[in-house]
């Protein structure tokens, strides 16, 4: 089949990765001028580990592994650890694999099958008859055409195909009343050394070490859903209002970085609920359709899954693009079901709303036997 696959990360490649090397056509268009390779490291757990190993990367994926959230520590405001993470909530089971999200793009970039092509700085526009029997006639932004027999929407939480298909972000969107900022520290010793996080009320200041640099982490909670993402100097004043009166361990010297830092990123934990995934020939695929915000941890795990699947049933439907897509939907979405549920534990660990709660969480961190801080 010829299939268009809006997006190059880590759903998109995956899909075409999987689609590619079952003999399709594939076509991936993406935004953005080259591959999008910053990012935290990204988790890849469960049966995602079974994903990747299908796909033959496994040992690849291994060799890129970083073990960032073994180290975390929670600091008071002198900076003294006073708890940390056990090892048995870093991750679901030994086998899991936390990696740079850049290199694990890098991974199933470097896998893509001959014939795969790659589209940058181009988009999906529009798509017509989408529930029609002859396939989606595709308008991209640079003016291209094509009809395809069938467009994957893999093109994450902000996609352009859902909206095509579904409506616009706002009706599915589900904010978690918390937001991530982070902000290069460029002047930060290579210590190697511990990543640290500091509460105060519904608020942390981080410094985390990967990938040969340093990065101040923020969360605060904020029941605005609405700050804008292509505001950035709007951004920044929010995290200055967010953290306005507490000045203890670092938070002075964090929050001026953030004001000095060109690249300043600021997202809101939100996720994606739809009651489908799939229209006619097109489907979504990863945060696209189902966006479970970083606070589950599960992002990556889900794209990876999604992919695997929805390749597997459109070869064992032969052809049958509506039997696939109803299979792939079963198979993914307990996966998304979970990770999806799964995020309050991580917002009250991570940003306790009050002080007794902060106290309450690093005791009951002692208390679960997670060795010295
Ligand atoms: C630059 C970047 C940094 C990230 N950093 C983190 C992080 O630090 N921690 C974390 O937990 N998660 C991060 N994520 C999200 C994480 O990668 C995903 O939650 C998870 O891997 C699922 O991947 P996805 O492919 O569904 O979405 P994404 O990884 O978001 O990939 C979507 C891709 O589609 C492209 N795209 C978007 N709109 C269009 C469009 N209209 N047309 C064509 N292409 C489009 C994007 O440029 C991107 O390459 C980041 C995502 C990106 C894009």
């Amino acid at each position: 089949m010829k299939i268009l696959v809006s997006g190059a990360g880590v759903a998109g490649l995956a899909c075409a990765r999987e689609l590619g090397t079952r003999g399709h056509d594939i076509t991936v268009v993406e935004h953005a001028p080259r591959l999008r390779v910053t990012g935290t490291p990204i988790d890849i757990r469960g049966d995602a580990i079974e994903a990747v190993e299908r796909m033959g990367l496994l040992a690849e994926v291994r060799r890129h592994r970083v073990r960032m959230s073994e180290s975390v520590r929670f600091v008071d405001a002198d900076g003294t650890p006073v708890a940390r993470i056990p090892m048995s909530e870093v991750s679901d089971s030994d086998d899991d694999i936390e990696l740079l999200r850049g290199d694990l793009v890098r991974v199933l970039a470097d896998a893509l099958p001959a014939g795969v092509t790659l589209r940058f700085d181009d988009a999906v526009r529009s798509l017509g008859n989408v529930e029609g029997e002859r396939g989606v006639d595709v308008l991209l932004a640079s003016g291209h055409t094509g009809r395809y027999d069938l467009v994957i929407g893999a093109d994450g939480q902000h996609s352009v195909v859902r909206d095509l298909l579904f409506g616009p972000e706002e009706k599915h969107l589900r904010h978690l009343g918390v937001y991530l900022a982070l902000a290069a520290l460029p002047d930060e010793p290579r210590t190697g050394g511990a990543n640290l996080i500091h509460n105060v009320p519904g608020r942390m200041a981080g410094v985390f070490h990967y990938g040969g640099g340093a990065v101040a982490v923020f969360q605060f909670r904020s029941e605005r859903p609405d700050l804008d993402r292509h505001d950035p100097e709007g951004q920044k004043r929010a995290l200055r209002e967010a953290f306005e009166g507490h000045r203890s361990w670092r938070i002075p010297e964090l929050l001026a970085a953030a004001h000095a830092d060109p690249d300043f990123f600021l997202t809101p934990a939100g996720q994606i609920h739809l009651p489908t995934w799939h229209l006619g020939r097109a489907a979504l695929v990863g945060d696209a359709g189902y966006c479970a915000a970083y606070l589950s941890g599960r992002g990556t795990s889900l794209a990876l899954t999604g992919a695997r699947f929805l390749a597997e049933e459109l070869e064992r439907a032969g052809g049958d693009h509506a039997l696939a897509f109803a299979r792939y939907e079963t198979r993914q979405r307990p996966y998304v079901d979970f990770a999806q549920d799964s995020v309050h534990g991580g917002r009250d660990r991570i940003v306790p709303a009050t002080w007794e709660d902060i106290a309450a969480r690093d005791e009951a961190l002692r208390a679960a036997g997670a060795g010295e801080p």
